[in-house]
């Protein structure tokens, strides 16, 4: 079946969808023909970007200022999206922050950050969609891990401990909901073009700048639906990653 036909009149959640990953994937979505309901931390951005994809689409774009940390913003946003569309087609838990820095510059508020984006905003958007997905008898969810939930990166002690968790979370749940309909695919990408890059991090320092091998987002976002629609389990992106690949792959002492 063609992506577009996949997701076409299909009620689709996105966290994270101001920016990068999210709104690329956003814009895909809106193209094949879907309803997208965006959520994201970021209210000012979130507006800019859901007016613009609005625009474009008219009549097929909400959105919902959500922090994924709280578990009542992320049932309103499911609860809304599926009770605005009649169904809850896709949740794509997408929302998450870098971190890339020594162990030593962390604390334990930054743990506690990073834990609370990147598992917890997940965790929260599967609790509350499952029961909508199980009553509608079936659903996609997808959950964005990274590159770093597969294999290990030295200084991203933090970061790749949220990744694997997600990575495993969504596999682990593959298995179990299959049978149900319930389709659980894990995204991980290498570098993609985004706002991720350069951002400032716990103990006054800054993010890795934006990786030369990065893909745009758009190229990341048509990989990742043409995964979801073929309901693979882990879609990979290493188109773009190739010097991740190798340098894990060659050099894994
Ligand atoms: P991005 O910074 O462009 O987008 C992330 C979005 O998440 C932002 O709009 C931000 O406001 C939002 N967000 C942050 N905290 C939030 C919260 N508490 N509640 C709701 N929204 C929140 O970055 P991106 O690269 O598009 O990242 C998307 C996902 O992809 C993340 O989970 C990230 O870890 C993952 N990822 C990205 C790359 C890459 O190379 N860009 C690689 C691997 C994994």
């Amino acid at each position: 079946m063609q992506v577009a036909e996949h997701f076409c009149d299909k009620g689709c959640v996105i966290t994270g969808a101001a920016s990068g990953i999210g709104l690329a994937v956003g814009e895909a979505l809106l193209a094949a023909g879907a309803a997208v309901f965006m959520a994201d931390v970021d209210a000012a951005a979130l507006e800019t970007a859901a007016h613009r994809l609005a625009a474009a689409h008219p009549g097929r774009v909400q959105a919902m200022p959500v922090d994924v940390t709280k578990a009542d913003d992320v049932r309103r946003m499911v609860e809304g999206a599926a009770a605005r569309h009649g169904r809850l087609d896709v949740l794509f838990n997408n929302a998450g922050i870098g971190a890339t820095q020594p162990i030593e510059t962390v604390t334990l508020d930054h743990w506690r950050r990073i834990v609370d984006i990147n598992l917890w905003g997940v965790v929260h958007g599967i609790h509350f969609a499952l029961p909508i997905m199980r009553r509608q008898g079936g659903g996609h969810i997808v959950n964005t891990a990274s590159m770093a939930g597969l294999m290990p990166f030295p200084f991203q002690a933090l970061y790749c401990a949220t990744k694997f968790a997600v990575a495993g979370l969504s596999e682990s749940l593959r298995f179990e909901l299959a049978d149900e309909g319930i389709h659980v695919s894990v995204v991980c990408p290498g570098h993609v073009a985004s706002a991720i890059f350069g951002k400032p991090l716990a103990g006054g320092l800054v993010d890795l700048p934006l990786p030369p091998d990065a893909i745009p987002a758009d190229e990341a976002a048509a990989t990742i639906l043409a995964g979801v629609a073929a309901r693979a389990g882990i879609i990979a992106l290493p188109e773009g990653s190739r010097t991740l690949w190798r340098r894990y792959w060659s050099d894994p002492e």
